[in-house]
């Protein structure tokens, strides 16, 4: 099965990359939705987690090629990858994602650039890689060693200074070797990476987040992270109870969507375990997903 799916955003290619898939409770997942609503949209395992997709996003540009998140990695122990039902392993290379880098043809030493959304381990484990063999303490590397790392500075500063209720999602590991190589770009707000590509601060899942604009010609493509992490969570009340401010999340959700409806956007779903890509529609009562006819045409 492929592990890409490519689409044209103006003359931008624009690849929807397998970066394995992982479980996660389903009630933190949909916050104060009933499971009686949940389950009907994404079905739970006897654990009551729920499939999730670890899809990245990378975008062909003439600086380079720039990824966007980096699924869990390769560093984490089997007790974690049990809890979490983390199937990424890959067969080539460390992980899936390398797996699907491979299969565009990009080798991880060509990345020009790697955009965290944030610093969560489901977002940023793959900055950093565990060499050697498997089980053994090898030493952590930078993954796309020729990479500048891009994130909000706010959510560095937040991702290093943990508390209780934040520490079981930032791993040191995933970013303190980027810092340690000075490899970060730490950005402030809205901003311009490379002609194209933008972040756009999308804060409450944490209060750094970030989501990623590709626009060329008249098309763009909206990277959503954890704003919106499946489409299930189009609607504007379907808020992850992982938020740590779901009103804020409320108010850059009802923003974003007005205007991805509007400019009909394209828009990416990190997690969704079935649509990578697809844009909103609405009736009177809510946003609702609309998938592509043909996700490698002409879209
Ligand atoms: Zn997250």
């Amino acid at each position: 099965m492929s592990l890409a799916t490519t689409f044209s955003v103006g003359a931008l290619t624009c690849h929807l990359l397998d970066g394995g898939s992982q479980r996660l409770d389903g009630g933190a997942m949909f916050g104060v939705v009933p499971k009686q609503l949940w389950q009907r949209r994404i079905v739970p395992d006897e654990r009551n987690r729920i499939p999730l997709a670890l899809r990245c996003l990378l975008i062909e540009h003439d600086v380079g090629p720039i990824l966007v998140d980096t699924g869990v990695g390769n560093k984490e122990s089997e007790k974690f990858c049990d809890i979490y039902a983390v199937d990424n392993v890959g067969h080539h290379g460390p992980t899936r994602l390398e797996d699907a880098l491979a299969e565009v043809g990009v080798q991880p030493e060509a990345i020009r650039y790697v955009i965290n959304t944030h610093l969560h381990f489901d977002h940023g484990g793959g900055n950093t890689v565990l060499k050697g063999p498997k089980g053994q303490m090898g030493p952590v590397e930078l993954a796309f060693p020729n990479a500048t790392y891009v994130v909000q500075e706010g959510e560095l500063q937040f991702a290093m200074n943990t508390n209780e209720r934040t520490a079981a999602s930032y791993l040191p590991h995933n970013y303190a070797p980027v810092a340690e190589a000075d490899r970060w770009q730490l950005v402030r707000g809205e901003d311009e990476i490379v002609p194209g590509v933008r972040v756009l601060p999308t804060p409450g899942h944490v209060p750094y987040h970030q989501s990623v604009l590709a626009e060329s010609e008249d098309a763009t493509l909206c990277y959503l992270g954890d704003l919106i992490p499946t489409t299930a969570h189009v609607p504007l009340p379907w808020i992850m109870g992982y938020d740590l401010e779901p009103l804020v999340t409320l108010e850059n959700k009802r923003q974003l969507l007005a205007h991805a409806h509007d400019a009909r956007w394209l828009l990416a779903f990190e997690h969704d375990p079935e649509h990578g890509v697809g844009r909103v529609g609405k009736d009177e009562k809510s946003y609702k997903f609309e998938p592509l006819d043909s996700p490698t045409g002409d879209v």
